[in-house]
């Protein structure tokens, strides 16, 4: 049975650390499912609509042929039962993102007890990198572009700086 995994988050948007966890887990597993997910904590508060952040998605994981990306509003387990997905992936940069992810790992579990959660380490040289991060940046004059894919570089620097970004990862 081919074995599918669902990488959620915001991806508010995507960063070259997100991708490189795309790419290893593309590496792991048949196919990758990237879910924009739309109810995710931080309802009305991102900086580029659902839309926006799928299409960005698309355009820098087209070479890679075993990805799909969609975007999901409600419960991930019931999402992962609907797509028959074996596991959900997450990155994990410090300690500071394992007491929640754990937290969201068991719970799914009880939701969905067919379904694992699989913590990836982050590159090291992603460790500082997040969405927040570079929208702060950006606001603040700064050259983002090293950190985000570079297909999708250009809009994503000419979005926040037509905003003047202040909003939150
Ligand atoms: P969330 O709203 O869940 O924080 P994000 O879009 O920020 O969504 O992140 C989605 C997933 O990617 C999470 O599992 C997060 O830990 C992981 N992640 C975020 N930034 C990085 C990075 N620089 N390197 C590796 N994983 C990352």
């Amino acid at each position: 049975m081919e074995k599918i995994a669902i990488y959620p988050g915001s991806f508010d948007p995507i960063t070259i650390g997100h991708l490189d966890i795309i790419k290893r887990s593309a590496k792991l597993f048949d196919k990758v499912i990237i879910v924009v997910m739309s109810n995710y904590r931080k309802v009305n508060s991102t900086t580029f609509s659902v839309e926006e952040r799928t299409e960005l998605i698309k355009r820098c994981t087209a070479d890679i042929p075993n990805v799909e990306v969609d975007s999901y509003m409600g419960l991930l387990a019931e999402y992962a039962k609907k797509k028959n997905a074996a596991a959900i992936v997450k990155g994990l940069r410090a300690v500071s993102d394992f007491e929640d992810e754990f937290q969201q790992a068991l719970t799914n579990k009880k939701l969905n007890s067919e379904l694992e959660t699989v913590f990836m380490a982050a590159n090291a040289e992603h460790m500082f990198l997040s969405s927040s991060m570079i929208k702060q940046v950006c606001q603040l004059g700064g050259d983002v572009s090293p950190f985000i894919p570079a297909e999708i570089s250009v809009d994503i620097i000419k979005k926040l700086q037509s905003i003047g970004s202040s909003k939150d990862d």
